[in-house]
């Protein structure tokens, strides 16, 4: 089978969405599944809206419009606030917009008018991670502003944290959020009916037992795929760790030392080069780089060691193990090495388990890598041939 590729085990996906939503239900809180390392794949859509999410929320329409191209059966939330010039675009393929700016939400408006749809707003609130949010004082007048433009409806607010800044979720700005809500509700008179408190790195709060307040959304993406919590980055309890993995190929394996020899320079992107003298190593080269994946997020398997990478090169340190030219080695990832290997065109993705094993068929084919729009089209195809 064609290397490097990743292999998505749908069957493990649905089991970690699953558990996720049963823990938050019992604590009153939805899951919207983000889907933004999915590249639009409407069978991971499909593994996340049969484990019970309540949406699906994508930080980019074109995966949006991909998963309606494939007529996934799913409320669909841009989880980032629109640029204007995608206005139209928004509103005829997403639900709802997450939304900061009074100039875009009257583009929006403008736009839903023209297309005669209502659009759903989410209005992201700050809370101190200093990524994107109205700040708390300027809500009210941003939420005035908001219910007086037509064909806009406003559906709730929300918070992100633990991102640019890495926040942690607590008692204090989630009830923050809380009294906002209810803040809006009693000057306004309307009720919200989304209040977003966050993504995977909320589930530690939420599963503390601390009082949720008016919290009934969560924004489940890596917790999902990779089954980790995003605070300290722990295995979630009865969670897969490895429904995406990475497989790449060798091409070279030699006994070689481990120091460089002539003149030292700069490397080809500017890092040390290698100081440290192991003696004699045994270098094995796999054909995976930087155009790839993020070398950085791999977790190689037990005896090899990454010692670098370039643009299409990831040189390691096999030990003991006797790898020759065509042999396989399989990584796990983080969430940037996932993102990478998920939109780089020279990435197999292979799909595993739900519609049964597809092997050959769920490769898709080179020429169709290239854009998630395209992507689609062979996702659905994989999945008809299957
Ligand atoms: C990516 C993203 C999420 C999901 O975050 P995870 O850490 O993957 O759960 C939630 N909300 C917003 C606004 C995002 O951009």
């Amino acid at each position: 089978m064609s290397a490097p590729r990743l292999e998505i085990d749908l069957d493990k996906i649905h089991h970690n969405a699953r558990m996720l939503v049963e823990l938050l239900a019992g604590r009153g809180i939805a899951v919207t599944g983000v889907t933004k390392a999915a590249l639009g794949s409407p069978e991971i859509a499909g593994a996340l809206l049969r484990a019970g999410v309540s949406a699906l929320g994508d930080s980019r329409i074109e995966n949006i419009e991909a998963m309606r191209r494939a007529h996934v059966p799913a409320s669909m939330i841009l989880i980032r606030s629109p640029m204007p010039s995608q206005a139209d675009r928004v509103v005829a393929h997403a639900d709802v917009s997450f939304n900061t700016e009074l100039d875009v939400i009257r583009r929006l408006s403008s736009a839903a008018r023209e297309a005669r749809r209502t659009h759903g707003i989410v209005l992201m609130v700050e809370l101190g991670d200093l990524r994107e949010g109205i700040m708390p004082g300027d809500l009210d007048a941003t939420v005035r502003e908001t219910l007086r433009l037509p064909n806009i409806a406003l559906r709730g607010i929300g918070t992100n944290l633990a991102c640019r800044s890495g926040v942690s979720p607590g008692a204090g700005n989630m009830s923050q959020l809380t009294a906002l809500a209810e803040s809006i509700e009693a000057t306004f008179g309307l009720s919200l009916e989304i209040v977003s408190g966050g993504n995977s790195a909320n589930l530690d709060w939420a599963s503390s037992g601390a009082d949720t307040g008016r919290i009934n959304d969560l924004r489940l993406g890596e917790s999902i795929l990779l089954g980790r919590e995003t605070l300290n980055r722990r295995p979630i309890d009865g969670l897969y760790t490895d429904a995406m993995t990475l497989v790449a190929e060798v091409i070279e394996s030699k006994v070689k030392p481990s120091l460089p020899w002539g003149d030292i320079a700069q490397t080809a992107f500017g890092e040390e080069p290698p100081a440290i003298d192991r003696g004699d190593v045994t270098q094995t080269i796999l054909a995976i780089g930087r155009q790839d994946t993020d070398a950085a997020g791999l977790r190689p398997p037990p005896g090899i060691e990454i010692l670098g990478a370039s643009s299409d090169h990831l040189v390691t340190d096999s030990g003991r193990c006797r790898l020759t030219a065509g042999a396989e080695i399989r990584f796990q990832l983080d969430y940037s090495a996932l993102l990478r290997s998920m939109t780089s065109p020279f990435v197999a993705k292979v799909l595993k388990g739900q519609s049964g094993q597809i092997p050959e068929a769920a490769v898709l084919p080179t020429t169709d890598r290239f854009r998630p729009i395209a992507a689609s089209r062979a996702w659905r195809r994989s999945s008809r041939s299957s």
